[in-house]
């Protein structure tokens, strides 16, 4: 007989999956099993058209067969079969799907490791056999082929007997050596571990003989014996009963599938009849992945249609702001062959996405409310892509997410939502203060924080980037606006009070333009404030705009040359104010630098950076002696 070379590129495979580790070696079976599913699907599809293929996809079932003697295990399929042809096409080179893109991948790393990763398809029988017999007879043809091949040197085909169409994978396992252990994979319990753990979904019973004992008639007892099981439960978790799932196996479920070594912080399943049916199972992950924010992080759910996957990370189905969501939706109504680009603009789908984000921001709601200590666990991971998502497109998602959003409660010491803010404000209080920086200890510090907890109100300490563009996107909540505590004005003045604050600018005149000129160019504008509590001085930036904006803009581009203004608002009742002012007329040369140097605190109070600090020593020096 005639022995037939592989491809070389198929060789190249081939040689790969003989030498592979051994920890992936088990995945064989799920890639044989997946085959042998697929040909029945390609039957069934048939039988719907041609009533002579005489076998329904409810008959059809996958058989294996272990034999210990001869060291075969076989897996058989009441499938579409192969012809002559097909057998060379098939497998003699590299088929297109699975083992193609393992075989890019392979190009690009040398690391063998990444053999689990992919559906590497038929080949894979070779990390576990050292022959592989197929015998498959096609669906309408009568004659039956046999292809066989040890792998190194090529294969063989030629005619064989077989009686109904499908196909015979017949696998003679490798000798054990002292290393490894292939003869585990013809005992019972390795099969159905494997056939558990990888192939429990396949739709088509997959069958084997198990060894039963039964209670012997006559005497006391047992007796064991032989019979035919199911090995797999065919129906996917999401398709179960919620009731009849436990939380073991939806973890393990999540672990598996989403590769987390960590228990999922919160599962959801759930369910919808109607015009669009569809079952979906979301998890709310424990910690953000290591690459959560950035690029490289790809959103997505995975999308099923009746039990079959088509497509790995369906984007579409999920928001951005809910990026950190991982799960499965299986919908009957979406059509199998449907393309990537008709799936975008699919109604159904949409309709399910929008349902999918309701029942994520519904359930986080409520975990919000009954569950705090888990959603404070949340919100450490993944509260951060909540503001982004809040801020986006300019703000388009913010009625998804604002109710979900938590900032630390000056008053109260912990984060708290805005609705809780809103609830606790102060009787007389019209705005929702806050206040954004590096660091809650300082922040907490600032001038106008400690006049507004004088009086008894609360203010929101911002710590993140993102924090600063929250308030504006928003515009308000609950009809309350936003007051940046530390830029705005507070409100807090009466009318009286705002005369008396604008008399005693008249009244100052002079000692203000005197500041002025003596700042020159540092600041824009020096102006009397009575919001300063216990402080004599406070930096402000100019309307509009804030400092942490001017710190996040140099941190982004280092070059960034727009500096906020600065404003220096005067404390006049404080007394260290009313000494600098007497010290104008008494020695101005001392005033200039006694002005210096409350602009230097101020700019330290406000955290911004001290340009010149040897200047700045210079000049405490100078006014110690
Ligand atoms: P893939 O399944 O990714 O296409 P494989 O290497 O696993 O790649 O299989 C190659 C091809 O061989 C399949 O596409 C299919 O046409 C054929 N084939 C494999 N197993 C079977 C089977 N049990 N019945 C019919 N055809 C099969």
């Amino acid at each position: 007989m005639e022995k037939m070379q592989f491809k070389a590129e198929s060789q190249r495979l081939l040689d790969l999956m003989i030498n592979s580790i051994y920890t992936h070696r088990e995945i064989f079976l799920r890639e044989i099993i997946s085959n042998a599913s697929d040909a029945m699907d390609k039957l069934a599809y048939l039988a719907l058209t041609d009533d002579q293929v005489g076998i329904s996809r409810q008959e059809m079932a996958i058989t294996i067969v272990r034999d210990e003697a001869a060291r075969t295990i076989t897996v058989s399929d009441d499938g579409i079969g192969m012809s002559r042809a097909e057998m060379e096409e098939n497998l003699g080179t590299i088929a297109k799907s699975g083992s193609l893109s393992f075989k890019q991948a392979m190009e690009k790393s040398e690391d063998i490791d990444i053999i689990g990763q992919f559906g590497v398809g038929f080949y894979s029988a070779f990390m576990v056999a050292s022959k592989v017999t197929v015998i498959s007879r096609k669906y309408g043809e009568d004659q039956a082929w046999q292809w066989e091949s040890d792998g190194a040197d090529g294969y063989t085909i030629s005619p064989a007997q077989k009686d109904a169409p499908g196909t015979q994978i017949i696998m003679t396992l490798k000798e054990d050596t002292e290393e490894e252990n292939y003869s585990e994979f013809l005992e019972e319990y390795k099969v159905r571990e494997l056939v558990r753990k990888y192939s429990d979904y396949i739709r088509y019973p997959i069958r084997m003989e198990v060894s039963k004992s039964r209670k012997k008639e006559d005497e006391d007892g047992y007796e064991s014996y032989m019979e035919e099981d199911t090995l797999n439960s065919m129906v996917p978790l999401w398709q179960r009963a919620r009731k009849d799932v436990t939380e073991e196996e939806y973890e393990g479920f999540y672990r598996e599938k989403f590769f987390d070594y960590e228990k999922p912080l919160h599962c959801i399943h759930t369910s919808a009849e109607g015009t669009v049916s569809y079952k979906a199972l979301l998890y709310i992950p424990g910690r953000a992945p290591m690459d959560f924010y950035s690029k490289d992080f790809k959103r997505g759910l995975q999308l099923y249609s009746a039990g079959v996957m088509i497509m790995e990370a369906c984007e579409d189905l999920l928001p951005e702001h809910f990026r950190f969501v991982r799960g499965v939706v299986d919908s009957q109504d979406l059509s199998l062959n449907i393309s990537r680009e008709m799936l975008q603009h699919d109604r159904q789908l949409m309709v399910i996405a929008r349902n999918i984000e309701k029942k994520i921001r519904s359930e986080l709601k409520s975990m919000m409310d009954s569950d705090r200590e888990k959603y404070e666990k949340f919100y450490a991971a993944f509260g951060r892509q909540l503001k982004y998502g809040t801020v986006a497109d300019y703000g388009a998602h913010k009625d998804s997410t604002k109710d979900l959003l938590m900032f630390w409660s000056h008053k109260q010491g912990k984060l708290i939502a805005l609705r809780e803010y809103v609830e606790a404000m102060s009787e007389g209080q019209e705005k929702i203060y806050y206040v954004v920086g590096q660091s809650r200890d300082r922040l907490g510090k600032l001038p106008q924080v400690q006049t507004l907890a004088a009086k008894g109100y609360d203010v929101l300490i911002c710590t993140e980037d993102v924090d600063e563009f929250i308030p504006n996107t928003l515009m308000g909540y609950e009809e309350k606006s936003f007051c940046n505590a530390a830029t705005e004005d507070l409100g807090l003045q009466t009318e009286d009070e705002k005369k008396a604050l604008e008399e005693k600018t008249e009244e100052l005149k002079g000692f203000l333009t005197f500041l002025q000129q003596s700042l020159d160019q540092q600041v824009k504008e020096v102006r009397l404030s009575s919001s300063l509590g216990e402080h004599p001085v406070a930096m402000v930036p100019e309307a509009g705009m804030s400092f942490e904006m001017e710190k996040y803009m140099k941190r982004m581009d280092p070059n960034f040359a727009y500096p906020v203004g600065r404003i220096l608002e005067l404390n006049p009742e404080h007394e260290t104010v009313k000494a600098v002012l007497s010290t104008m007329t008494s020695d101005p040369v001392r005033a200039k630098d006694l002005a210096q140097l409350l602009c230097y605190q101020a700019q330290l109070m406000a955290e911004l950076p001290i340009e010149d600090p040897v200047a700045y020593t210079e000049l405490v020096c100078r006014l110690v002696i």
